[in-house]
């Protein structure tokens, strides 16, 4: 219960990768708050978690992270609910495919301000609580496609690129004030954009589920999607007090795709 204390704020906590961290966070003594546009799922997602750990730790957020307005009103919000934010994860996130010749500026646009303007906008709205508590934890999920290249997500590819840089550039300057600045970057990983993945590439080529899957998984040399309770580890580690030497770092949660 190392995070006792702590108030964690989960973009896209409603389901995945963010709700398998909610879940690790709490587990470590933390309040979190889980935030997305679906009220009704967070609202789901809020009452599976208070049924298995203490429900005065647990609070939801309706937002978009794109809406820059609507993210600093409702981190304000988190705040008076359950104390000044000291765990920031930037965990909401969209993966749209298309060739490059058929990726619209509206789609690139759309990428950029989901994957990576989010964080930012997000950032930017808790870091006074962080500076001012003088402890912080800023968690962004990136992708190995923030490492390397993939086909066909060329704007989702360039969106989490940039969420690495934005991870090492505020890495630097926050170096001396007690708050890190790290980046996940899961291979991938058994949720719904993996399902969506998977349905694309069989409408597209007309394989089987299990021949889409496989093709995904083939990837991974450990040959398998990656679970969300693993990537949920990696960041739950890195919020431990004892990880304050950890910072500017991207991690890969990929059984070695990257390295
Ligand atoms: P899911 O689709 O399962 O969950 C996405 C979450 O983000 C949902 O809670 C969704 O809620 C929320 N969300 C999406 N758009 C917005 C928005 N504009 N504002 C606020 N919340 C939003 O995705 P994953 O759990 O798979 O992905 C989580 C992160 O991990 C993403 O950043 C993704 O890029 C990254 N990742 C995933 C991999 C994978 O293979 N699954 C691999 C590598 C990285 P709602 O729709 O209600 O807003």
């Amino acid at each position: 219960m190392q995070l006792t204390g702590h108030h964690a704020f989960i973009t896209g906590g409603s389901r995945g990768i963010g709700l398998a961290c909610a879940r690790a966070l709490l587990a470590q003594g933390a309040s979190v708050t889980i935030a997305g546009r679906d009220g009704a799922s967070l609202a789901a997602a809020a009452a599976a978690l208070a049924a298995q750990i203490d429900a005065s730790r647990v609070a939801t957020c309706v937002l978009d992270v794109t809406d820059e307005a609507a993210v600093h009103t409702a981190i304000a919000a988190a705040a008076q609910q359950l104390g000044p934010i000291t765990i920031l994860l930037n965990n909401a996130g969209q993966a749209q495919p298309a060739p490059f010749a058929k990726t619209s500026s509206r789609h690139w646009q759309q990428m950029l301000d989901v994957n990576l303007t989010g964080a930012f906008h997000c950032t930017q709205a808790v870091l006074p609580q962080m500076l001012e508590k003088g402890w912080g934890r800023i968690i962004n999920i990136a992708s190995t496609a923030g490492l390397k290249g993939y086909k066909y997500v060329s704007a989702y590819v360039a969106a989490k690129h940039g969420l690495v840089g934005l991870t090492k550039a505020l890495a630097l300057e926050l170096a001396t004030r007690n708050i890190t600045v790290n980046a996940v970057c899961p291979g991938y990983t058994e949720t719904d954009i993996v399902q969506d993945a998977v349905a694309n590439i069989m409408q597209k080529t007309g394989r089987s589920e299990e021949q889409a899957r496989a093709e995904l998984a083939a990837g991974n040399p450990q040959q398998k999607l990656v679970q969300v309770e693993e990537v949920a580890s990696a960041v739950a580690w890195l919020c431990q007090p004892a990880s304050s030497a950890m910072t500017g770092q991207s991690i890969a949660v990929a059984g070695g795709e990257v390295m």
